[in-house]
């Protein structure tokens, strides 16, 4: 069994949904867990509230595990983080989690809608994960999950906002999975579907049993587990099923030719072979994409 004893762990927007399941998996599993939750509507609108957080903690210590309640909202990542620090003595694993809809037509979309869910899903994100950075680096492991959507992958009508936001955080994983490396700090963004207050009317009827957050709960807890040395990827996740998504890049076309103007015409005249997929390339480097470019490069340029 793999077991989380003498591991912290902070899980943001832990009082509902996917963050309570993440939460209860931990403890479960030997974990000490700071359940973060501010308590706040699925917009963001409107009060907030103790409670979730609370009910999520008393359920863990009712059944012997080691959990606390933070309210904070995740844009103060610094005083979730202490919180655990000032806890459990240290931070092993962040979860980002915590998030809301602020969805709309691209048309009717305010920047009020914009900046919120670019602010709580990824300016939020960086805050906290910078405040667990340092700790992660100074003890030589980290786990990190950041929380994207298949909104951003496929694109959603309604959600331009949110799209824009859960695709910065494949980026910023991306990049974190890099510079965390020597540090045995690793990183991973999942892109879950789960039955939710946020979901429960956009889904069909038998999701809430089908769909459910404990159906995505399992591969949180093995990425985050020190077992697990895989880092940088980023993964599908509903019902049961898992599955790991790349970019894939098609073979392309040199269109210039040597010593010749580029022109629009040498674009179209080369369409077909731009956009086809039939021999596609996947890159898991920077050093791979640009090795690649510049071969196409120099074997035009030796067609000289
Ligand atoms: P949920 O609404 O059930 O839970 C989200 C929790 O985050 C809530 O308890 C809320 O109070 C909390 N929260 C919101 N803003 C916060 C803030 N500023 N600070 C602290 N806590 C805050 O939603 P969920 O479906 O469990 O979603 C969890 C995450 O998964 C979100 O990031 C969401 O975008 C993402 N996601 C969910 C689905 C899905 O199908 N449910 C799909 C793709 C992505």
């Amino acid at each position: 069994m793999l077991r989380f004893s003498a591991r912290v762990v902070v899980v943001t927007g832990a009082g509902n949904g996917l963050g309570k399941e993440y939460a209860l998996g931990f403890a479960e599993r030997g974990a000490s867990v700071v359940v973060n939750d501010l308590g706040g509507s699925a917009s963001g609108d409107g009060n907030h509230s103790s409670r979730p957080a609370d009910e999520v903690v008393k359920l863990i210590q009712s059944r012997g595990g080691k959990a606390v309640a933070d309210y904070h909202s995740v844009e103060d990542g610094k005083a979730i983080i202490e919180a655990a620090i000032k806890n459990f003595g240290r931070i092993d694993i962040l979860v980002n989690n915590a998030g809301i809809l602020r969805d709309k037509s691209f048309m009717n979309m305010t920047e009020q809608d914009w900046d919120l869910v670019q602010r709580i899903h990824l300016r939020a994100a960086y805050l906290i994960t910078h405040a667990a950075w340092s700790y992660m680096r100074q003890q030589k492991y980290g786990r990190i999950i950041f929380t994207t959507s298949t909104s951003g992958l496929y694109g959603n009508f309604g959600q331009a906002n949110y799209s824009a936001a859960k695709m910065g955080l494949v980026g910023l994983s991306n990049t974190l999975a890099l510079e965390g490396a020597k540090y045995n700090i690793t990183c991973h963004a999942i892109a879950p579907t789960a039955y939710s207050r946020l979901t429960q009317d956009l889904l069909p009827p038998d999701a809430e049993e089908n769909l459910k957050p404990a159906f995505v709960m399992p591969l949180v807890l093995y990425l985050c587990h020190e077992s697990c040395t895989d880092t940088g990827s980023l993964f599908q996740v509903a019902g049961g099923w898992i599955g790991k998504v790349r970019l894939e890049k098609s073979s392309g076309a040199m269109v210039r030719r040597p010593n010749k103007p580029m022109t629009v015409e040498d674009v179209r005249d080369n369409w077909k072979d731009i956009i086809s997929f039939a021999t596609p390339l996947h890159h898991s480097t920077q050093a791979e994409q640009v090795t690649h470019l510049w071969d196409a490069i120099r074997k035009m340029n030796n067609n000289n």
